[in-house]
């Protein structure tokens, strides 16, 4: 896992920054805000205003540890650019990652040492979480959304920190997730995410920095997926 611009800086939407590669259709930058995404989590997105006016950019590709920006339109930049991320589209995958996180740890709480075995925080305002879970009902885990908007009501604050992955790796819960663990930081570091009292785990994504700013969160649907899996869909409400 790198550091982001955005885990130092997360409330930084809009930058200036140069050209330091370029395609039709795609252009990487000597800095960016951008998420690229990753863990289930959708990039972000947002425009670059450039020499010839101002191209959305649609997602972010990492090939060969070059960011690329892909942007709507066969257009190449070049020389000095302003970023600018869409608040809203951060602002609504940042509410449902976090809310994941206390679902997860709702899950972890009732059902010690569950896992996630897969997640995915979509632009829409909708997502999912997967379980190993073979022997819970799912009718236990509709209501779980209750535990989820009580800690949305409390106001928790939520932080980032940065531990030793040695050490992290012998701390029990906190590296949580068969599937979407992220990787140290070149370093041998490995950013951890704190909800005050409920929640501790090692995450890549944009979170939020207080429960109380996320919209009330509400489980969709339960299903089964195979023998041992089961997935919780979600929503943000109005
Ligand atoms: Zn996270």
């Amino acid at each position: 896992m790198a550091v982001y611009l955005c885990h130092e800086q997360p409330d930084l939407y809009e930058h200036g920054a140069v050209v330091v590669g370029a395609l039709p259709g795609r252009v990487a930058l000597d800095r960016s805000a951008f998420h690229p995404g990753g863990g289930g989590q959708v990039s972000d997105t947002g425009t670059i205003e450039h020499a010839g006016g101002v191209v959305a950019v649609t997602g972010i590709e990492i090939v060969d540890d070059v960011v690329w920006h892909l942007l709507d339109g066969e257009v190449a930049l070049e020389g000095e650019v302003v970023v600018r991320i869409d608040a809203d589209h951060r602002s609504r995958v940042a509410q449902l990652h976090t809310d994941s996180h206390v679902l997860n740890a709702i899950v972890f709480d009732r059902w010690p040492g569950t896992l996630v075995t897969g997640a995915q925080i979509n632009a829409d305002g909708t997502g999912r979480m997967d379980f190993d879970l073979s022997e819970v009902d799912n009718d236990a885990l509709r209501g779980l959304d209750a535990g989820v908007n009580d800690v949305i009501g409390r106001g928790v604050e939520v932080r980032s920190v940065y531990v030793d992955a040695g050490d992290a790796a012998t701390t029990a819960g906190l590296v949580r997730s068969l599937s979407v663990a992220p990787p140290p930081t070149p370093d041998g570091q490995l950013r951890i995410i704190e909800i005050d009292g409920i929640d501790r785990q090692a995450c890549g994504g944009t979170h939020l920095s207080n429960t109380g700013q996320s919209r009330p969160f509400r489980i969709t649907k339960v299903e089964s997926k195979g023998k041992r899996n089961r997935r919780i869909r979600f929503v943000l409400d109005d």
